[in-house]
């Protein structure tokens, strides 16, 4: 005969586990004690279809901390003991505060089957609840029973029968927000390498309660390894100041919030009808009636979204201005203090022109993000996520995709590296692949100079209208991408969407700041770093090698012939040769060889060789395109005044036209992430594979349209 299959039930005080256990059991049960406490053990046993099934009744917690005796009983007995199913017994009258408890048996990962009871009561009080819905978003079977009478209680035997021959257990979707999964996802790993408490606990868990500072948690680890115990310790402690400085809370606070928010998106979309009473929840809840409600929530959000671009472009004008007057200024000081020579060509080329024209996008960064964090910091990121879900998951994305979109510059102006950063909220690795490999398309700050060129060189009439286009074109082509990749290489199962809606809270000032320091900071960091050497190793690439002396003296004696010939307009014709010496410098030099070894290709498209340089030096980073763009046209330009702006040369360019404008436009949306975003793809996905890919897939996509646009527009005659 097979063991008894041994059956734990537990849930909140007065939920009915008691009335459930003497239905089941009748006269077959035991009374005793709990080792070593005075809290009352009943233990019983029933027959179902022949197997014997051993039954103990755990007493009612509203928690599974270590708290209290009750607390520690019930969650010792369920890992010491490990039974086979735990039958959790929910209050349908009283859902909110009953899942909770419910959300930490599944972060205990315990095989679980929520027992609904008293849905006479509820019935009575008006509640319905979905129960598919429920067991579908919880990923654990829901049964619902009136323990009174005995109904439904059949099924739930049922129910734990399958279970208990099922041997799967429940994996928790709940997010705690990023801070809080960024410290798990560091603990986790150090926990499963020195297999601390594994036996017993899984270490998704056991890191949780170090984060919540378990003291029962905390005494174990310590006895197993002092040392690697304190640095996990010590990382709970950085957890803990940073959500100090920036949340005023304690991590126990923000990780109860996130069950809550858990619980109470599946509540919304379980359709229950119900009332709560703790006051912030409620006040929450009755925002959240209005701000995700059918209509109103998306014109708000609308509404939001556009008050966040005015802010940021409104408010961040004067800086720029700023910004833009000081690197001039220094790039006038430096010409005349340095010695004409190749140290002060790179100094005001690479350096100045480089760091600068990235520099001065700070303040729009700056902004953009500032607004951002009070969105995040106040819960509205959160709602925007929970309404924009429906159209996420219809593209094989998840709604918490959404805020990587909108960092990456979903609104215009942000920078995919923290965007790639931000997917970590994503739990399914394919939704969260999806989601890497489809926020560069998004677009960044980065892209933005180029766009504003390009639109006013060629559109000038249009021009707010071109760039809503270009950010609503964005979208599309990203979401569509997304289909693509999840119907064919990232091909699997959406997650159902539980999507935390915490408690709204009133930002403050200090996580404001720091949440927009930090984020700007990864972007100025950037501009000294890898920008910097990029710019100038493009400057070298265009300036090296020089033209051969044969050469340069050519152009010497042509100077000397105009100054003895001393015409009238001598200075113009000197400025020519300048010009005319610089062009052929640059054909010369690696990047003008490299522009031209492209332009074969590049002519389906319509990108010159100049152009070409400024597209390749933009794959080391998009900032760079518009200044190597100006490099290469006034060092390129052989007939053309030199006063005249990058903008009216292009226009006057005879390589370039409206059509040829459209399809550069279209390439510099959609074509290789830049490089700093390529190494975030492979640190997040864990393989530079994915990050190969990203490179090769866009960049081809890219070029297929390019060349699209470009040869429809010209067999058209519309160039
Ligand atoms: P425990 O604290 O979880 O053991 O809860 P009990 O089993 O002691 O039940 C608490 C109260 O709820 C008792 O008065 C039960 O009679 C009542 N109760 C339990 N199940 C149901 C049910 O399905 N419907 C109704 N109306 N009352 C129930
Ligand atoms: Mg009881």
């Amino acid at each position: 005969m097979v063991d008894a299959v041994h059956v734990a039930l537990a849930g909140n005080p007065n939920a009915g586990k008691t009335t459930l256990f003497n239905y089941l059991t009748g006269a077959r049960q035991h009374v005793g004690n709990y080792p070593g406490v005075t809290v009352e053990k009943k233990e019983g046993g029933y027959l179902y279809e022949g197997q014997k099934i051993r039954i103990v009744d755990l007493p009612g917690t509203y928690s599974l901390t270590a708290y209290s005796v009750e607390e520690l009983v019930a969650r010792d007995y369920l890992v010491n003991e490990q039974p086979d199913v735990v039958v959790n017994i929910v209050d349908a009258s009283n859902l909110e505060r009953n899942l909770y408890l419910s959300c930490q048996f599944l972060e205990l990962g315990v095989p679980l089957v929520i027992a609904l009871n008293m849905i006479d009561v509820a019935e009575k009080r008006g509640i319905r609840i979905d129960t598919e819905k429920l067991s579908l978003l919880t990923g654990v079977p829901v049964v619902p029973i009136i323990a009174r009478t005995g109904k439904g209680v059949e099924k739930l035997l049922e129910t734990v029968q399958a279970v208990s021959r099922a041997d799967a257990r429940p994996q928790t979707l709940i997010r705690y927000g990023v801070d809080i999964d960024e410290a798990l996802r560091e603990l986790v790993p150090v926990i499963e390498k020195h297999e601390l408490l594994i036996e017993t606990y899984p270490a998704s868990w056991t890191a949780l309660k170090i984060l919540e500072n378990d003291e029962q948690v905390v005494a174990k680890i310590m006895l197993k390894n002092m040392d690697i115990g304190q640095r996990l310790i010590d990382r709970s402690e950085v957890l803990a100041r940073h959500l100090q400085d920036t949340l005023e809370a304690y991590p126990e606070t923000v990780i109860a919030d996130h069950r809550y928010g858990f619980v109470r998106s599946i509540l919304r979309q379980g359709e229950v009808t119900r009332v709560t009473e703790q006051d912030r929840l409620y006040a929450s809840e009755q925002i959240d009636k209005v701000v995700t409600n059918r209509v109103v929530g998306p014109l708000l959000m609308a509404a939001v979204l556009l008050g966040l671009y005015s802010f940021t472009f409104s408010w961040s004008g004067f800086l720029v201005d700023w910004l833009g007057m000081f690197f001039d200024l220094l790039g006038g000081l430096t010409e005349t203090i340095l010695p004409d020579g190749p140290v002060k060509s790179m100094i005001v080329s690479g350096v100045i022109d480089g760091v600068g024209g990235v520099l001065g996008f700070v303040p729009i960064i700056m902004f953009m993000f500032f607004g951002i964090a009070v969105l995040e910091d106040s819960g509205y990121l959160a709602r925007v996520a929970f309404m924009m879900d429906k159209i996420f998951h219809f593209f094989g994305l998840h709604g918490s995709s959404v805020m990587p979109f909108i960092i990456s510059g979903g609104i215009a102006g942000g920078c995919a590296v923290p965007g790639v950063l931000a997917a970590r909220t994503l739990r399914s690795p394919k939704e969260r692949m999806a989601t890497l490999l489809t926020v560069p398309f998004m677009n960044c700050g980065a892209k933005l100079p180029v766009l504003t060129l390009i639109i006013a060189a060629f559109f000038p009439n249009h021009q707010a209208r071109y760039m809503f286009l270009a950010t609503l074109i964005a979208w599309l082509v990203a979401l569509m991408a997304a289909k693509f990749l999840r119907m064919t290489l990232l091909r699997g199962e959406s997650t159902p969407f539980v999507m935390e809606l915490p408690p709204y809270r009133v930002p403050t000032g200090k996580g404001l700041l720091i949440h927009t320091w930090e984020r700007t900071w990864q972007y100025v960091k950037k501009a000294g770093t890898v920008i910097l050497g990029i710019s100038i190793l493009l400057w070298a690439m265009m300036t090296y090698p020089g033209l051969p002396s044969e050469k340069v003296a050519e152009f010497e004696a042509m100077r000397q012939q105009v100054a003895a010939s001393g015409s009238t307009d001598g200075t113009t014709a000197l400025l020519r040769i300048d010009q005319l010496e610089a062009g052929v410098g640059l054909r010369h030099s690696i990047a003008g060889r490299m522009g031209m070894a492209l332009e074969p290709i590049s002519r389906f498209a319509g990108f010159d060789w100049r152009t070409n340089i400024a597209l390749v030096g933009g794959f080391a980073a998009k900032e760079v395109i518009v200044s190597t763009l100006g490099t290469a046209y006034s060092l390129g330009a052989v007939d053309s005044e030199n006063t005249t702006s990058l903008k009216d040369r292009l226009a006057g360019d005879r390589h370039w036209n409206p059509i040829a404008a459209l399809a550069f436009l279209a390439f510099i949306m959609f074509y290789s992430p830049c490089f700093v975003t390529v190494v975030a793809i492979a640190k997040e996905a864990g393989s530079w594979k994915w990050a190969f890919f990203s490179m090769g897939f866009n960049t081809i996509f890219a070029f297929g349209m390019a060349v699209g646009i470009f040869q429809l527009g010209t067999l058209l005659g519309l160039g």
